[in-house]
């Protein structure tokens, strides 16, 4: 791949250590990272990509999805229940899935990731019907260009246990923790600038034994990977933790291994000051999924407080079964307005808002080379055209989350251009559409 240069932005919001925000700058991509930054480099022998009217910010990061779910958008049942009956909904059509509704869905999910500005996405599979692999996820990432963090998630306790899911898309434990073992084997890549890192993720701890919550986490530490799960969503799940465990779902986690700069939790919506100290202490992050909370009223999470104590808060746009939509700058729109409805219009600036997106994102899945934009970090880069309708009139483009587009211009992952001029780059988009809503009509038959 040959030098790329990003010329002349009207401004690049750096993320950088100091925060810089540079007027008529210019990026040079060579080899996957960013090579240099500054006005007018003498560049010669570059493709270049002119940003004249552009906002450019480093790309944004997701920490919290379930791909599969795009092939169920919206389905009628689902629309207005709370969590544990949307689920109960839901289940029966996913255990009709296989290897190629995942593959399809993900590609979907990701594109539609990549569109909105994102260059690094995780994701979470913790159901794994009719011979679907984790794997059929990593080959749809590949083929669409994004920095990839699968975890491999699961549940164990179906319906004769007492649980929710349908015995039919449990698995048992000990072939769970063999099959981590092997994506790991298969797809982690633990060097600077890798493109898949596998996570292990039980679905959540009312869906797998407190002995497999330990054995992830052991399992998690011997590989050197991350820990992934849902925790304190709801009202509900505090009061199940009570009942079941005995103690609120922070010590619940403290207690079997969950807490560390190597875990992150999706939600924490009803995490209390207790636990955001617990979680500030042991540098624990935080998958923050504001349009999911809305969606399923499970409520504010208190995101002013964990970034005050020092938690690390990442965004998330959730699955698109409870969202529906996967776009990741609205989700960061959104978390600056939830915060406001909470706390006041003072609580969360629209800097602040795209930094939780970007280096936050990156700082909660541990890519400390990834998430800003500086000489030596990975060209994940997105350049947002602020020349639109949406900006028309703005007196500060860089607000991108007051007054910007929905839908990046340009998307570079390490240094391969992902979206052009709004479009995908790297898949045959419409062919793939057609081939989603072909599988969407057979499930609902
Ligand atoms: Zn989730």
């Amino acid at each position: 791949m040959g030098k790329t240069l990003i010329r002349q932005a009207d401004v690049v919001l750096t993320m950088d250590d100091n925060r810089a925000e540079l007027a008529g700058a210019d990026i040079l991509i060579e080899g996957g990272i960013i090579a240099d930054i500054g006005v007018d480099l003498a560049v010669t022998d570059a493709n270049v990509v002119l940003a004249k009217g552009c906002v450019v910010t480093p790309g944004l990061v997701n920490t919290h999805h379930h791909l599969y779910q795009t092939l169920t958008r919206a389905v009628p049942g689902g629309q207005d229940a709370l969590l544990f009956g949307w689920l109960k909904t839901l289940y029966p059509i996913w255990s009709r899935f296989g290897p190629e509704e995942m593959f399809i869905s993900a590609q979907i999910g990701l594109a539609e990731l990549a569109l909105s500005g994102c260059t690094l996405t995780s994701d979470h599979l913790y159901l794994y019907p009719n011979g679907s692999r984790l794997d059929d996820t990593i080959a749809a990432a590949s083929e669409v260009g994004l920095r990839f963090h699968p975890t491999r998630g699961a549940m164990s306790i179906g319906e004769s246990d007492g649980g929710l899911p349908p015995d039919s898309l449990v698995e048992k434990e000990a072939a769970i923790l063999e099959d981590c073992i092997r994506v790991i084997d298969a797809h982690h890549d633990a060097s600077e600038g890798a493109m898949v890192r596998v996570g292990v993720a039980p679905c959540s701890p009312f869906s797998v034994t407190r002995d497999l919550m330990r054995d992830a986490a052991i399992l998690a530490r011997d590989k050197g990977v991350m820990l992934h799960t849902h925790l304190a969503e709801n009202d509900e799940d505090i009061a199940y933790s009570l009942e079941k465990f005995g103690c609120r779902p922070g010590q619940y986690a403290e207690d079997l291994g969950w807490t560390g700069d190597d875990v992150w939790h999706a939600h924490c919506v009803k995490l209390d000051g207790q636990e955001i100290d617990l979680f500030a202490k042991s540098r624990t992050g935080v998958a923050h999924c504001p349009c999911s909370n809305c969606r399923l009223g499970s409520g504010i999470a208190p995101v002013r407080a964990m970034r005050d104590a020092g938690v690390p808060v990442g965004l998330g746009v959730d699955g698109s079964a409870s969202n529906d939509i996967g776009n990741l700058v609205g989700e960061a729109r959104q978390a600056m307005l939830l915060q406001r409805v909470a706390n006041g219009a003072d609580a969360m600036s629209a800097r602040e808002a795209l930094e939780i997106v970007t280096r936050g994102g990156a700082q909660v899945l541990s890519r400390h080379d990834c998430g800003q934009i500086a000489v030596g970090k990975r060209a994940d880069i997105a350049v947002w055209d602020v020349s639109g309708v949406e900006s028309a009139g703005s007196w500060d483009p860089a607000a991108l989350l007051l007054a910007g587009p929905s839908k990046v211009r340009d998307l570079f992952v390490e240094g391969r251009q992902v979206v052009r001029d709004g479009h995908m780059a790297t898949i045959d988009l419409p062919r793939v559409i057609e081939r989603q809503n072909g599988l969407a009509r057979a499930l609902a038959i």
